[in-house]
């Protein structure tokens, strides 16, 4: 078994190209000692993955991220998925002290009158939250596709996040949004209702609405925000919401 997380990296990296999906999260958990999480947003994608660990009872932690402000379709989902494969999502939340100073601080929906309080929200209810549920992890698996963003196609199927110390993957970055929904559907897995409804991807309720046909899947998000890539700080490489403007998401 490879030690140093760095070459651990390159190496998977390098052998997910010719792997599915399945066959990749197995690799992980054969090459990777100790704690493995899979942070879900419950989204079509995670669904995929949610499935593929569940259904083949890989070693493989679900976690997701409740910021308190999901939309009722996204608890729906959550509850569905844990009934078919009578498993547990496991689910962190943000801090009640830091919550309530930042409710003090900013109102309640802070985040549509400056970018500052948009960050410090994400800050408060899914980045430290997220710090917490990959505490002590070896990896850290995430649904990202390469062409969901701008900036994710800097990214690669498995990279060494040196911020949170972690070897991290991306098992179905290869992999278009038809094709993973052709999956969902061809296996029966829940996905969320609203991915119908013109939201291909789904975060907090006040921050994310519709998208029209042939908008960028993530226009939907922050989208009162004049930006080419809304993130909100989960997967670039510092964690602290104050310094970074990009990112990407639950
Ligand atoms: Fe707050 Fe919106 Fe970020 Fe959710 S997406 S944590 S509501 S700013």
């Amino acid at each position: 078994m490879i030690q140093d997380p760095k070459l651990l990296a390159e190496t998977l990296n390098a052998e997910f190209h010719d792997l599915t999906p399945l066959e990749r999260l197995l690799q992980l958990r054969e090459k990777v000692k100790g704690r493995i999480v899979f942070t879900t947003s419950l989204g079509i994608e995670d669904q995929m993955l949610t499935h593929l660990i569940f259904a083949n009872a890989i070693k493989i932690e679900v976690v997701t991220l409740d910021t308190g402000r999901l939309f009722p379709e996204t608890y729906d989902v959550w509850r569905k998925t844990e009934e078919k494969y009578g498993k547990r999502i496991h689910a962190k939340y943000p801090r009640a002290e830091a919550l309530e100073t930042l409710i003090e601080e900013q109102g309640i929906d802070g985040f549509y009158y400056a970018k500052e309080f948009r960050l410090a929200c994400c800050g408060v209810r899914k980045v430290e939250p997220l710090k917490r549920a990959l505490d002590g992890a070896s990896a850290w698996v995430t649904g990202l596709r390469a062409d969901q963003s701008a900036n994710r196609h800097d990214m690669d199927f498995v990279g060494y996040d040196s911020v949170r110390k972690l070897v991290k993957t991306n098992p179905i970055f290869d992999w278009s949004r038809p094709r993973v929904a052709d999956y969902v559907e061809r296996h029966g897995v829940p996905i969320n209702a609203l991915h119908a409804k013109g939201f291909p991807s789904i975060g907090c309720a006040p921050c994310t609405r519709a998208v029209q046909p042939g908008e960028p899947e993530r226009a939907g998000r922050w989208w009162w925000e004049d930006d080419t890539k809304r993130e909100c700080g989960l997967h670039v490489p510092d964690p602290d919401p104050a310094a970074v403007s990009e990112g990407a998401g639950i």
